[in-house]
């Protein structure tokens, strides 16, 4: 029930108990008023009648009560002192004998007592109630005058008395309604504005504020109201700018974050944790069993939340080659359950870098135990005894030894050069470089190795091609190296061509062969370490593995790029793309 109705229905009930007592109250008064003044009335007309009663000597009692029953409006009646009826208005001559004796009629004996006497009771044979007053008379055989007074017009009277009244009080209960609603609805007003302004304050809304001027206690109220609105509006502002803070950073972390709640539903995750999982729709509010499948996910998840601790686990991602790993910490929440709160730190590229390592540590090795063991072996042989044979058997070993020993120089150069470029300490001295004169210098460096093959090294440098910035060192070493790995796979005979050309703002080199070519399946792979089509060719042209992973890294430390295209059979281009100075 609202405060209005309770407040109205207080006023109504207030006014309901003061109508009935203002109606008891004057209903009262006003009867007993009545019922006096027809009392003293009475008694006056009965003192009138004694008066008349003691002047008349001649008539007989009988007589004397029938004519003063024609004078008075009211029954007449004499008593003799013993208490017989002697004379009576209302009866016939005849029956006065027959009535019963008086004497013990409460009004008779007050006037016995104290020379007058009321009373007031229903008649039986009149059917209403009757006043009745005696007097005494000076006479013995009359010595009670007494007066009935039938009170019939005297409920006639309260009848129209309680109309009225009725009436009044109705009306007055009417008014007393109206101005219930209309003062219920005046005093529950500012109440209603200070709940209307709650409950904006509660459903968040902003500047809201209870207006004041309304009574002492009202604005206290509102006061009170406004001070806790401004501090909620507070609050609220320092709680968005921290969930924005924390939003900002969950989405610029490269961690993946996830949060679930006590039921296992998740309640938070970050772009980070979308992109790993690729989970593109919603996912607030589902069950992480819902949104992803992966086992090993579910099972960690399953795992924290059975034993309620922290777990850490490592997660693969087979579809993107993601290697997570995965920190799951419990999240206190309501009633002592606990939700879960987990992240994953991409640990691919380390990974990565963890197999390659591995992997560069085992090929080293394979590329060491070879010479290493030549070496060793034509050392003992030569110790054994054949230093003693014949000299050209003994120079014969020595030079084995030599070939491998450069072998081994050149593998452990090539190695501190691929190190220093991946250390990327190798600091590169970036200058505007004439192209064609690092060219001619590669063309110059390997020509004497090419006749000795055969093969014709031909070079095209037109004076347009811009310069590129450059380290000239560097950039000797990707055209040798290039250079090299054409003479090494073309036959005797062949050709080699080198052009360059600009493309927009950028400088093409090609380096090509008509050499033996590279199979279409070890196209992609020929820029990793150590990787070769033919080892045992490789090795036999003293190659080391890393040429080409040599090349590729340079050409990227100068911000360019190289791309092959090959046939089987028919050559290989090599095509380096560096931008122009
Ligand atoms: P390597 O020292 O073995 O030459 P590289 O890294 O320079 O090592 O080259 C890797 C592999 O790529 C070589 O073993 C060879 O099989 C292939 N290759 C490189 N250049 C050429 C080329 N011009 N023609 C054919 N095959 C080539």
């Amino acid at each position: 029930m609202s405060f209005r109705w309770k407040l109205f229905i207080s006023y109504l009930v207030l006014c309901m108990v003061m109508a009935v007592g203002l109606f008891t109250a004057v209903n009262s008064i006003l009867e007993t008023h009545l019922l006096d003044e027809s009392r003293e009335n009475l008694l006056h007309q009965a003192q009138l009648a004694k008066q008349l009663v003691e002047q008349q000597h001649t008539l007989k009692p009988q007589q004397l009560a029938h004519k003063l029953g024609s004078g008075i409006k009211a029954r007449v009646t004499l008593i003799a002192a013993d208490g017989r009826v002697v004379g009576d208005s209302d009866v016939r001559d005849d029956q006065v004998l027959g009535l019963e004796n008086h004497r013990n009629r409460p009004e008779v004996q007050q006037a016995l007592k104290s020379g007058s006497g009321w009373s007031m009771r229903h008649s039986d044979t009149l059917r209403t109630t009757m006043l009745y007053v005696a007097v005494t008379l000076p006479t013995n055989d009359m010595s009670i005058l007494r007066l009935a007074l039938p009170l019939e017009y005297f409920d006639t009277a309260k009848q129209t008395l309680h109309k009225l009244l009725g009436g009044a009080v109705a009306l007055l209960l009417i008014i007393s309604l109206l101005l219930s609603v209309i003062f219920s609805n005046i005093t529950s007003k500012p109440l209603r504005e200070i709940a209307d302004a709650a409950a904006r304050i509660g459903i968040g809304e902003r500047g809201v504020r209870v207006p004041t001027g309304k009574g002492e206690e009202i604005d206290y109220l509102a006061r009170v109201l406004n001070e806790m609105a401004a501090r909620i509006e507070d609050q609220m502002h320092k709680l968005t700018s921290e969930q924005q803070r924390l939003a900002a950073i969950l989405r610029g972390m490269g961690e993946g974050v996830m949060v679930t709640d006590t039921q296992g539903a998740i309640i938070l995750v970050n772009p980070a944790f979308r992109k790993q999982f690729g989970l593109p729709g919603e996912v607030e509010g589902r069950p992480l069993v819902e949104v992803c499948r992966h086992p090993d996910l579910l099972h960690a998840f399953e795992e924290q939340r059975e034993s309620g601790d922290e777990v850490t686990c490592e997660i693969t991602i087979p579809a993107t080659n993601l290697v997570l790993m995965a920190h799951w910490v419990p999240l206190s929440g309501e009633h002592g359950k606990r939700g879960t709160v987990a992240v994953f730190h991409d640990i691919s590229d380390m990974k990565r870098i963890e197999t390659m390592r591995r992997d560069f540590v085992a090929n080293v090795s394979h590329e060491l135990r070879t010479p290493v063991a030549v070496i060793k072996g034509y050392a003992e042989t030569l110790l054994d005894g054949a230093l003693d044979d014949t000299p050209e058997r003994g120079r014969h070993f020595v030079s084995i030894i030599a070939g491998h020993a450069e072998r081994l120089t050149n593998l452990i150069n090539d190695i501190l050069t691929l190190s220093k470029l991946e250390a990327r300490d190798a600091a590169l001295a970036l200058h505007p470089l004439d192209l064609c004169g690092t060219i001619r210098k590669a063309q110059m460096l390997m020509e004497d190795h090419a006749r000795t093959k055969g093969i014709r090294l031909n070079a095209t440098c037109p004076e347009s091609v811009p310069k590129v910035l450059a380290d000239q060192g560097q950039l000797e070493q990707v055209l040798l190296n290039l250079l090299d790995n054409a003479i090494k796979y073309t036959p005797d005979g062949g050709d080699i061509a080198i052009r360059t050309r600009q493309e927009n703002k950028r400088v093409v080199i090609e380096v090509s062969d008509t050499g033996i070519g590279i199979p279409s399946k070890d196209l992609k792979r020929i820029f990793e370490r150590f990787y070769r089509v033919d080892e045992g060719r490789s090795r036999e042209q003293g190659g080391t593995g890393l040429g080409l992973a040599i090349v590729k890294h340079i050409v990227q430390l100068h911000g360019g790029e190289i791309t092959v295209t090959s046939e089987a059979g028919k050559g290989s281009t090599f095509t380096v793309t560096l931008p122009a100075a």
